[in-house]
């Protein structure tokens, strides 16, 4: 029988029995603060805890999804803080997604963009919540809902930040030796740079069996400082250079690749579709990190990727020390990627002294394995969880 054009547009897509079974009923936002196996130093902070909002999103069919939402140390490395990210949550995300269909992923990613201005942070973690839940639902890993894994592991580097020369190298070392990590970051910026390029030359000249070395500035230099320092990053073999410059100066980060023979990451600067084009277009970089705390939802994550690399960036798998459930919605897009020539930096499920699932991610062979079965594949530990919300 022909359907006019009103029928066309009320048939559903799906099954309507999916659309009812994935209805989002509930989503809960909470507080969790982890200890740190040691201190972290960026540029402008330090933390010992790590504290992120779980979020929680029960659908109709009583499956529930998960997803985290990072920060560092509070409001600094971005606007968004926990309390903040489950104000957002609970307050306008929430009652925009209720009785969304969670087999409608568009559909709330476009009502969260109603509700919200940016609120990556929360964006992210509610639409990984829902995917999980989806993916759980139909019985699949969260994979194949971004194309299909390509891979099944990922390169994954360690990042040393604690400033202390001596503890570096030891840390570096035991990495190496438990076959963890041989490539490695460094956080430049919170030391005067002579001081920090005294660090790196001991890591280089100690731990010989390191293979790659990226430093990351977190926008603490000034131009000058890369003109003058450049050279000797040069003389200790650096691979890549992350941020130097404040992200909003796109011209000068433009100025310093031109001259560098080291190419640099592009981090803070680009958070949306239009600052990856900018950035690669103006030549600010010839790498890019993806975040999901920078694109805001995971199917976002995938449209970063292919507009950086349009944009002329390699891409890098980047983090804002996630644990494993941050870590896992990463890999879900990571492995449908068709290229990831840089790897991926996801080593914050081990820099937590414990973990709020039954199942943490596993590292081997200095790659980090992307889990298997439906959904995200981890899973939450609930008396671990209890222990460590935050007293509210
Ligand atoms: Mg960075």
């Amino acid at each position: 029988m022909a359907h006019n054009a009103a029928e066309l547009i009320e048939t559903p897509l799906l099954d309507g029995d999916l659309l009812r079974q994935t209805a989002i009923r509930e989503i809960r936002a909470q507080i969790v603060t982890l200890p740190s196996v040691r201190a972290h130093r960026l540029s402008n902070t330090e933390f010992s805890h790590r504290e992120f909002v779980l979020v929680r999103v029960r659908l109709a069919n009583g499956i529930e999804g998960i997803g985290e939402a990072a920060v560092l140390g509070g409001p600094r490395w971005a606007e968004e803080s926990v309390e903040s990210i489950q104000a957002a949550v609970t307050r306008y995300l929430a009652p925009a997604l209720l009785d969304c269909p969670a087999a409608r992923p568009a559909e709330a990613a476009l009502r969260m963009a109603k509700a919200a201005f940016r609120n990556n942070a929360a964006k992210g973690a509610v639409e990984t919540a829902i995917y999980d839940a989806l993916a759980q639902t139909l019985d699949v890993p969260l994979t194949l809902l971004f194309g299909g894994a390509l891979r099944d592991r990922v390169p994954v580097l360690w990042a040393l930040a604690s400033g202390d020369a001596e503890q570096e190298v030891e840390e570096a070392r035991a990495k190496l030796a438990a076959r963890e990590h041989r490539d490695f970051k460094i956080k430049l910026g919170f030391a005067s740079p002579e001081d920090d390029l005294r660090r790196l030359r001991r890591l280089r000249d100690e731990v010989p069996e390191m293979r790659r070395l990226i430093v990351d500035v977190n926008q603490a230099w000034s131009e000058a400082d890369c003109r003058r320092f450049l050279p000797a990053l040069q003389e200790l073999r650096v691979d890549l250079i992350e941020q130097p410059l404040p992200g909003d100066d796109f011209e000068g980060m433009a100025r310093v690749a031109a001259q560098s023979p080291i190419p640099l990451m592009v981090d803070e600067a680009a958070f949306t579709h239009r600052e990856i084009t900018r950035a690669g277009t103006m030549g600010c970089g010839s790498v890019y990190s993806l975040k999901l705390v920078k694109s805001g939802g995971l199917r976002a994550l995938t449209q970063a990727a292919r507009v950086a690399e349009s944009s002329g960036m390699e891409l890098y798998g980047g983090c804002l020390l996630e644990g494993s459930i941050g870590a896992a919605a990463h890999l879900a897009v990571f492995a449908t990627l068709p290229r990831l020539p840089q790897g991926c930096e996801h080593f914050g499920p081990r820099l937590h002294v414990s973990e709020i699932v039954k199942d943490p991610l596993v590292i081997e062979d200095f790659h980090l394995c992307v889990p298997q079965g439906p959904g995200l594949g981890v899973h939450l530990d609930e008396d671990r969880l209890r222990d460590a919300l935050r007293p509210s």
